[in-house]
């Protein structure tokens, strides 16, 4: 019996993984832990479906559900008593690091769907994830898409990973700089959280997501390939000093990833995900980095630890600005260089630094002149 704690549970990733849960109608999995933010009533419903021994949420509801716990040492202090062999990480932002590095001492797997855990982590996290011998199995469809196809294998020259094009991709530069908010939101192919969709438009999410797989699979960013695959049917890939290629194909469906990071080394969701052969296109298309200047800045920075904090630290608050109609959706990007102009460049930090960066980085963003 795999004991399972889900962080994160009413947000997109959590709610898909409970969905999987009851797909997989297996009785080797046992939800013994459940936490979420702050969409108390959808949890209720959840916590009587799968009850979990242990809940907690970022509301002040102590007593409304049995062992309950609430604030940030609430979600740490469920993670202590469930004892899980399984973590779920769903939490998104760079607060669900803090999270991630505590669950390093109490859980064997963690399924990774926070991608500002290796980014703002950086060798940090990927140092004491080895030291713990913690298995950390990407849910990133991407990067579950490369760790995939890196099974069984030698070390392919080249790795590549695609992005949709947001929901701006047949936008013009002109049209992009003057995208309104509810443009950006309608995302043509994922349905996510709001910062991920407006992160797909600007690439911001793809910048990530290159400085993921560099942590995660061990290759310098210029061996990451990035395209655009308009039907978001091949999420990843390798390519091997013979020429010859890899491609990871599959139905842009974010329970095939979550399910494949609970069950792998084996593949049990039965769900009628198969694409008829002939129906898939292979084609790739470049990215037009003018477009795009934050997979640029992504790509620049990748490796430079105090920098990699500050390029997500500055999107967070540029977001939440774009959210609130307070900047111009290219004015993101203006934000995120801006902000890192006045960080040192720094590698190799320790726990206090991460997060004094982090504070220091959001509080240069909000005082950005544009
Ligand atoms: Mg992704």
């Amino acid at each position: 019996m795999i004991k399972l704690a889900i962080l994160g549970s009413t947000g997109s990733i959590g709610t898909q993984c409970l969905k999987v849960l009851e797909n997989l109608n297996k009785k080797n999995i046992e939800v013994v832990a459940m936490s979420c933010g702050h969409n108390f009533e959808l949890f209720k419903k959840q916590v009587k479906k799968f009850k979990p021994k242990f809940t907690a949420s970022l509301t002040n509801k102590e007593n409304e559900l049995n062992n309950h716990f609430t604030g940030e040492d609430g979600i740490k202090k469920i993670i202590e008593l469930s004892k899980p062999d399984y973590i779920m990480m769903g939490i998104s932002g760079s607060i669900g690091l803090k999270y991630s590095l505590f669950a390093l001492d109490y859980c064997k797997r963690l399924c990774l769907a926070n991608k500002e855990t290796i980014v703002c982590g950086g060798d940090y996290f990927i140092k004491s994830a080895k030291l713990k011998k913690v298995e950390i199995i990407p849910v990133d469809s991407e990067h579950s898409s490369i760790f995939q196809t890196l099974l069984g294998d030698v070390k392919p020259k080249e790795i590549f990973l695609t992005a949709s094009g947001g929901a701006l991709r047949d936008y013009s530069y002109e049209e992009i700089l003057n995208a309104k908010l509810e443009d950006v939101l309608n995302h043509p192919v994922w349905n996510m959280g709001k910062r991920i969709t407006i992160d797909s438009a600007s690439m911001v999410n793809k910048g990530l997501e290159v400085i993921e797989a560099s942590y995660l699979f061990d290759f310098p960013e210029n061996k990451i390939k990035t395209y655009i695959c308009r039907n978001s049917m091949i999420h990843g890939g390798a390519i091997y000093s013979d020429g010859t290629m890899k491609f990871h194909i599959g139905k842009p469906d974010m329970k095939i990833p979550i399910a494949y990071s609970l069950t792998y080394p084996d593949r049990i969701l039965s769900e009628n995900n198969k694409v008829p052969l002939d129906k898939i296109d292979l084609n790739l298309l470049k990215i037009e980095k003018e477009k795009y200047p934050a997979l640029t800045i992504a790509r620049e920075i990748c490796g430079i630890h105090s920098y990699q904090i500050a390029y997500n630290s500055a999107d967070e608050e540029a977001v939440k600005m774009f959210l609130n109609n307070k900047i111009k959706f290219f004015q993101i990007n203006i934000i995120i260089s801006k902000t890192l102009e006045m960080i040192p460049k720094l590698y190799d930090l320790n726990y206090e630094d991460i997060f004094k960066i982090e504070s220091m980085s959001r509080k240069i963003a909000n005082e950005v002149k544009l």
